[in-house]
């Protein structure tokens, strides 16, 4: 565990984040049209204790047309209603 954590502490001095720390986001959930990620607020249950809480924005992997090629994108659902992509 503590080499663990030391592992950690030098791959930030060399610069490098280690992939669970970048926000604590995963890529997933990152739009490639809009860039549209998650978001951060509050939970407040019924007796008010309040505690922090994420956001994940609706991503879908779909097939879609760019330039006349078929891609496959990460795109948010309200970018694919919108109709900012053509679907292959
Ligand atoms: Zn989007």
């Amino acid at each position: 565990m503590i080499s663990f954590i030391i592992s950690v502490i030098v791959k930030n001095v060399l610069g490098e984040k280690p992939k669970f720390l970048q926000g604590g986001v995963s890529t997933m959930a990152v739009c490639q049209i809009c860039n549209k990620g998650a978001h951060f607020g509050i939970k407040v249950s019924h007796s008010h204790r309040r505690s922090n809480k994420m956001w994940k924005s609706n991503v879908k992997s779909v097939k879609v047309n760019v330039n006349g090629n078929n891609k496959k994108m990460y795109v948010c659902t309200s970018c694919l209603r919108s109709g900012k992509v053509e679907r292959a």
